[in-house]
């Protein structure tokens, strides 16, 4: 059976059933009533060019839920991920599978930001500037130059012989900033633009939320003419969205931005006039203005508010202004032909226009903030409210919203992710996990734990879950709202003797080699902050004890969080109800959800946070997590992991 794009949405749902394309040609496939429910809601909002929410429990399949009724409606649709995993699987995996079982061929392209694509100018003078002394970038710059003569796409995955994280690759690839556009010369064979021209002419477009996000709002790597065409846009992991949004609505500036833009004139300069240095002690006087800056912000802060920085950082800043300028009188002397060095006056302008427009921004409607690493600072002005300006750029584009993840409700209200993004008119639908949490899980609430400001709260911590841990073999999650408590936690296993799990440890490995660990060693005990709260996705009974310190409140103390409770309590909002709570729902309920990821999984989450119990808020936090039988007993949760859940 294939559908046509007109049939009515009931056989959307029917497609979802028994003996159908579906069924006989997904491997593992089930019919699941809140999946069909999903679909057939999805076909209406892309048929209606409506704006749709929808929480899908773990376990609905939602992305079957998407992809079909998108495939099936014959519009041009842009699909978007948080992650880089889930763009991956819908490409390589998902969307041939679907396409197949439909009998429906679709043109798919997968597009990237400009950072994985080879540019082939700046790869020219890379090569071009190659000091004697630089011998691994020679080696790399030669096997790049051998792959761009027979690579068709460009795209950085494909080199294998270079990693991720090697410092060639931002001198080999563009940013909106270095990008001569069509003034290179290379234009015609550019990988950026056959990418984006390739994603202008397919059917179904694969994201991330930052591409999107940058072509909704023409900034940086956007370029504008992908959402126009476009009919659907459906947003998977969209408990990300916001957060990310919030980015592109920031006005910053960093000095990595001022010492790339100080190296590209050195190096455009270089190659224009090989015999003339004169810019060489403009670019230095950049650089030294620059480096002065940060010498005068305070070492050993990660963020400090713009009123905070003293009267010498401002001295340096105006310095920092002063060695733009001359830069820009400097190339008052070069030919319009030149169109790298033009490029970099039009760059040292606009980080001019940066510092003027956070410098003078207006304070009551956001936050001026310098944020610092050792060596680098970058300069911000975040707006606190952005959600009109969000609803703005959704609106204007005619085409249909569907927004889709796990967690976007706080006890089956959306009025928090709707209020953020600016859709307070958006068809809201919750489908429930088809999961038996009844059967498949345990809540535990330990009883004897003092509050969390206690002095001593991980050491007590750390006792109750122990005797839970031997329980379980092994096989947890030890996830913490601090990296103080982490690194105590991890201090107290590695004092024990009785403690011979393999510890792994956030912060003493990268987060991916961590979970390839987790996944192949035996009795493996993780610890982690926030990053592992959410975006794992361990199944089976490598995983069966998931045990969370304190409640997921954003910290008191970040200067923007203070920023947005004092807009909406000016607003006559109640800034703990409207914001800070469901903020830490939404995160526990991305936390607790690490635990079961199958039908046949079964395990153990623990909550040891007394608040849960003894305030009452602690309510909306119970009511928003999966239905599993709870306890106050550590017995009934040892007993229930040493079954393997079937006390
Ligand atoms: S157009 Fe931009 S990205 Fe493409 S090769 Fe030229 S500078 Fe690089």
């Amino acid at each position: 059976m294939v559908l046509a794009a007109t049939d009515e949405f009931q056989n959307i749902s029917e497609l979802f059933g028994i003996d159908s394309p579906l069924e006989r040609c997904l491997d593992g496939y089930a019919p699941r009533a809140g999946q069909a429910d999903m679909a057939v809601a999805v076909a209406a909002a892309i048929e209606d060019c409506a704006e749709l929410v929808v929480e899908a429990g773990t376990g609905t399949g939602k992305t079957l839920a998407y992809l079909v009724p998108a495939l099936l409606s014959g519009k041009r649709v842009v699909l978007s991920t948080g992650t880089k995993t889930l763009q991956d699987q819908l490409f390589y995996r998902d969307l041939p599978a679907v396409t197949s079982a439909l009998g429906r061929p679709a043109t798919v392209v997968q597009l990237k930001g400009r950072s994985n694509y080879l540019c082939l100018h700046r790869l020219q003078a890379a090569r071009e500037q190659l000091q004697p002394q630089d011998k691994l970038h020679a080696v790399e710059l030669q096997v790049l130059a051998r792959w761009s003569l027979a690579t068709r796409t460009g795209d950085r995955v494909e080199v294998e012989e270079i990693p991720e994280d090697a410092a060639v690759w931002p001198r080999v690839t563009s940013t909106l900033e270095n990008c001569l556009g069509n003034q290179c010369e290379f234009y015609d064979r550019c990988y950026v633009v056959s990418a984006r021209q390739a994603a202008l002419s397919a059917d179904i477009v694969v994201v991330n939320h930052h591409l999107l996000l940058a072509d909704l709002a023409l900034k940086e790597e956007g370029f504008g003419e992908l959402l126009p065409g476009c009919e659907a846009v459906v947003i998977d992991e969209a408990h990300q969205f916001p957060d990310i949004a919030q980015d592109f609505f920031n006005v910053s500036l960093g000095s990595r931005s001022l010492l790339d833009l100080a190296a590209d004139i050195r190096a455009e300069a270089l190659a224009a006039f090989p015999a003339d240095q004169e810019v060489g002690p403009f670019v230095d006087r950049l650089v030294k203005a620059v480096k002065d800056l940060r010498l005068n912000l305070p070492a050993d802060a990660s963020n400090i508010l713009w009123d905070e920085m003293n009267a010498a950082s401002f001295r340096q800043l105006d310095n920092v202004v002063a060695c733009l300028d001359d830069l820009i009188g400097w190339h008052e002397c070069i030919d319009e032909s030149m169109s790298g060095l033009k490029r970099c006056r039009e760059r040292a302008c606009a980080c001019i226009e940066s510092i003027e427009q956070i410098s003078r921004a207006d304070e009551s409607a956001g936050l001026r903030w310098t944020g610092l690493t050792r060596a680098g600072f970058t300069l911000n002005y975040t707006p606190v409210e952005f959600s009109a300006s969000l609803h703005n750029l959704l609106a204007a584009q005619s085409c249909a919203w569907v927004f889709t993840s796990a967690t976007l409700a706080v006890g089956g209200d959306f009025s928090h992710f709707l209020m953020r993004m600016g859709l307070p008119d958006a068809i809201t639908l919750e489908i429930v996990s088809p999961f038996d949490f009844a059967t498949s899980g345990l809540l535990y609430l330990p009883d004897k734990l003092p509050e969390p400001a206690s002095a001593n709260y991980t050491e007590l911590v750390m006792q109750q879950l122990l005797p839970l841990v031997a329980a379980s073999d092994g096989r947890a999650f030890l996830l913490f709202t601090s990296h103080r408590a982490l690194r105590e936690a991890a201090q107290i296993m590695r004092g024990r003797e009785d403690c011979d799990y393999p510890l792994l440890v956030q912060g003493e490995a990268p987060r991916s080699k961590l979970l390839e660990q987790f996944a192949e060693l035996d009795k493996p005990v993780l610890l982690g902050t926030s990053s592992f709260w959410e975006g794992v996705d361990m199944r089976g009974d490598r995983l069966v004890l998931v045990a969370i310190d304190k409640l997921p409140f954003a910290s008191p103390g970040d200067p923007m969080l203070k920023a947005r409770l004092a807009a909406i309590s000016e607003q006559g909002g109640q800034p703990f109800k409207d914001y800070q709570l469901p903020q830490a729902v939404l995160a526990l309920k991305q936390g607790v959800g690490r635990l079961i990821r199958d039908e046949t999984d079964h395990g153990v989450v623990v909550v040891c946070d007394p608040r849960l119990t003894s305030r009452n808020y602690g309510r909306h936090f119970l009511d928003s997590l999966p239905p599993f039988p709870v306890t106050r007993d550590s017995l009934d949760a040892e007993n229930f992991l040493r079954d393997g859940g079937r006390s």
